[in-house]
């Protein structure tokens, strides 16, 4: 039996130069409708004057382990699909906007055809063995994706050596971006 994957992604705010390649990458892979995205990238200013720096984020939705938006979605079309990821049915979706709502990181929006849409980590990619578009697009490498049940040393790797921050951990939704700093 294979092992189950959880995949999750660590974000370099070193490498990061706010080009938004990925949010491109993202709008034609997964045909973004006009005015809304699945990802984006944020500017967070730290320290006080005279010492100031700016962190670029690339941001999207977090794969929350425990997700709000799967708790409180009526119809079951918010689910987690075995492999880390949490995903939408369309088909169920009835665009009632609970998910909206329930989730801390805004990290969805109303498809003007009527569903609840998100990153989905690209999963139609992920199931033909290829990575996530806005991965395969960053010019300076700043996006990884990892499997935190893997023992390929990848995540541990990454990690090395660096600080790494969560955004909203006080949510409690267990959530899977990790910033380096
Ligand atoms: Fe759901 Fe929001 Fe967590 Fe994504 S970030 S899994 S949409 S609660």
């Amino acid at each position: 039996m294979s092992r189950k994957k959880n995949y999750a992604m660590v974000i370099d705010t070193r490498a990061c130069v706010g080009c938004s390649a990925c949010v491109y990458a993202c709008k034609s892979e997964n045909s973004v409708p006009e005015g809304f995205c699945r990802d984006w990238i944020e500017q967070k200013i730290q320290g006080s004057f005279p010492n100031l720096t700016m962190e670029l984020r690339s941001n999207r939705c977090q794969h929350c382990e425990d997700a709000p938006c799967v708790t409180y979605c009526p119809t079951g079309s918010s689910h987690y699909a075995g492999d880390g990821t949490v995903q939408i049915d369309r088909d169920l979706c009835t665009g009632c906007k609970a998910c909206l709502a329930a989730c801390p990181y805004d990290a969805r929006y109303i498809h003007p055809i009527g569903y609840a849409d998100k990153c989905s980590f690209c999963q139609h990619r992920l199931k033909k063995g290829l990575q996530p578009a806005c991965v395969t697009t960053c010019p300076t490498d700043a996006l990884h994706l990892v499997d935190l049940n893997s023992n390929d040393g990848i995540f541990e790797n990454l990690l090395e050596d660096r600080k790494t921050t969560q955004d909203i951990v006080h949510a409690g939704t267990g959530p899977k971006l990790f910033w380096l700093q």
